[in-house]
C-alpha cells in the first residue's frame, strides 16, 4: 500500500506530516511522490489565511478527481477550525490536527468498513503534548522538531488558537529521544518549532532556553536553531541564557506583523515597534552575527496610507534578512472579522508588492554587509556548478561545487552577493 502525503503551510505541519508517515510506514505503507500510484492520499492542511483554505479545497478537489479510487483523507487545521466547511469536500477521512496518532486506527477502520469518517475533536483545556519521539525526518540535512503547541494569545486577525487549542510543551526527555534519533541518522542541525514557540515551557515550569540545551547537548548535533518568536516574549533573561549555548544559531524569527503601533494595538498584539527595536539591540549587543527574519502582514482592518508607510519605515530600521509578507485575510470567528474599516483588495496587494520589494532591497544590503566576513555552513546540496547551504545566520552560501562538503559544517569566507545569497570560499 502506498500513501502520498500533500503538506500546506507551516513547519509544525511538515513535522506533523512526519510522524503521521512514520505510523503507516509502521503498518506496513510505503512513501509514493505521485498521487496516481497512492491508494491513500493525506492533505495535511492549513487555516493561517482565506488563501490557506481556497488552496485546501482545490487541492482536496483535484486529488479526488485525479485518484478516485485512492482513498482521500483530510486533516490539519482546516477541518479543525472548520469543520463544516471541511465536512462538504470530497475526502472519506476528515480529522483535526489533534489526531496525527490516531490516523493509522481512522485509515485501518475505513480500510475494513469503507464508510466515510468524520472525527474532528475539539482540543481543551489540560490536553497533553502528544508522547512518543520521530526515528528519522524525510529531508536529509535539517529536521524540523515540535516542541510546542498551541496558543492562549488574543490576536484579532488569527484563527490558529481555535485550531490548535491551549499551549501546551513537550518534555526535555521526549526532545532528548528525538534529537538522539534524529542525530543517529546522521541530522546536524535541528530547528524547533511550535504554534506559539516563545510559550514553550510556560505549563511545566521550563523555558525556551532548556528545550535548545537539550536539543544541543545530544552527541551530533552541531546547531540548533529556532522557529518564529515573539518580541514580548524575548526577553534579556531567555537572550543570555541562548547565548551560553554555542550551537544556537543566531537568527532570530521575530514576529513583527506591522511596524505602526496603532495597527500593533488594533491586532492586540503586545509590543510597540520601540519595543520591538530594544528587543533587536538586546540581539544586536550579544551577538555581533544574528539577523532577523519576520512576517508582515499588509493591509489590516484600518490600515490607511500613513499606518502602511510608518510600517513600511519600521521595515527599514529593523534590516530584515527576510520577511515572509502577507495581504491581511478576514478569519471567520476572529474579533477582526467584526471590526469595520476593510481595505480593498486591490491596495492590499499594491502595499504587499511595495513592501515585498523595499524587504528584497534591505536583504541584498544586509547580505552585502558580510562580505569580507567569515560564518559557518552546513552544506546541503549541490547543483548547476555550486555546493550550498545556510549559514548560522541563515545566509544562502554558495561555493564552487565540491560534493565532498555536503553535510558538514565548514567555516566560509563571504566573497560577493549573488541573485539570491552570497558566494563564498571555505577557509
Ligand atoms: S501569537 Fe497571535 S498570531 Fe501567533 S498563533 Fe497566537 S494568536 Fe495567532
Amino acid at each position: 500500500m502506498k500513501v502520498f502525503f500533500h503538506t500546506l503551510g507551516c513547519k509544525v505541519n511538515r513535522y506533523e506530516t512526519e510522524r503521521m508517515l512514520e505510523g503507516l510506514m509502521g503498518v506496513g505503507f510505503s512513501l509514493t511522490q505521485t498521487p496516481t500510484d497512492a491508494d491513500l492520499i493525506v492533505v495535511n492542511s492549513c487555516t493561517v489565511t482565506a488563501e490557506s483554505d481556497r488552496k485546501t479545497r482545490q487541492i482536496t478537489r483535484r486529488y479526488k478527481r485525479q485518484n478516485p479510487s485512492a482513498v482521500l483523507l483530510l486533516t490539519g487545521c482546516m477541518p479543525q477550525a472548520f469543520p463544516d466547511d471541511a465536512a462538504s469536500l470530497p475526502a472519506d477521512i476528515i480529522i483535526g490536527n489533534g489526531s496525527e496518532r490516531n490516523i493509522v486506527n481512522e485509515v485501518q477502520s475505513f480500510f475494513e468498513n469503507r464508510s466515510k469518517i468524520i472525527n474532528v475533536a475539539p482540543h481543551f483545556t489540560g490536553e497533553l503534548f502528544e508522547a512518543g519521539a520521530l526515528k528519522d525526518f524525510s529531508e536529509r540535512t535539517r529536521a524540523y522538531m515540535k516542541i510546542e503547541d498551541g496558543c492562549n494569545r488574543g490576536c484579532t486577525y488569527c484563527i490558529i488558537p481555535k485550531a490548535r487549542g491551549r499551549v501546551r510543551s513537550r518534555s526535555l526527555d521526549y526532545i532528548k529521544t528525538e534529537a538522539e534519533n534524529l542525530a543517529s541518522n546522521g541530522f546536524k542541525e535541528l530547528v524547533l518549532v511550535g504554534i506559539n514557540l516563545s510559550s514553550y515551557g510556560s505549563d511545566i515550569n521550563l523555558t525556551l532556553a532548556d528545550a535548545v540545551k537539550t536539543a544541543a547537548n545530544v552527541k551530533g548535533i552541531e546547531r540548533v536553531r529556532l522557529g518564529s518568536l515573539e518580541p514580548d516574549l524575548t526577553t534579556e533573561a531567555l537572550l543570555i541564557e541562548l547565548k551560553k549555548i554555542p550551537q544556537f544559531c543566531p537568527q532570530f524569527h521575530l514576529s513583527l506583523q506591522s511596524g505602526c503601533n496603532a495597527t500593533l494595538k488594533r491586532m492586540n498584539r503586545l509590543y510597540t515597534a520601540e519595543e520591538y527595536l530594544a528587543v533587536c539591540d538586546k540581539i544586536k549587543s550579544l551577538w555581533n552575527n544574528a539577523s532577523f527574519t519576520t512576517d508582515i502582514m499588509v493591509g489590516f482592518i484600518g490600515e490607511d496610507d500613513n499606518e502602511f508607510n510608518e510600517s513600511l519605515d519600521f521595515a527599514k530600521k529593523v534590516r530584515f534578512l527576510k520577511a515572509h509578507i502577507f495581504p491581511y485575510s478576514v478569519r471567520q470567528g476572529t474579533v477582526a472579522a467584526r471590526m469595520s474599516g476593510r481595505v480593498s483588495e486591490q491596495i492590499k496587494s499594491k502595499r504587499a508588492e511595495i513592501m515585498a520589494s523595499t524587504c528584497d532591497d534591505i536583504s541584498k544590503k544586509v547580505m552585502s554587509d558580510i562580505i569580507g566576513l567569515t560564518r559557518s555552513v552546513l552544506f546541503e546540496r549541490s547543483e548547476n556548478g555550486f555546493t550550498e547551504g545556510y549559514s548560522e545566520d541563515y545566509v544562502r552560501v554558495f561555493v564552487k561545487e565540491n560534493r565532498a562538503l555536503q553535510g558538514r559544517v565548514v567555516k566560509v569566507k563571504i566573497k560577493e552577493l549573488m541573485l539570491d545569497g552570497v558566494l563564498a570560499e571555505p577557509v
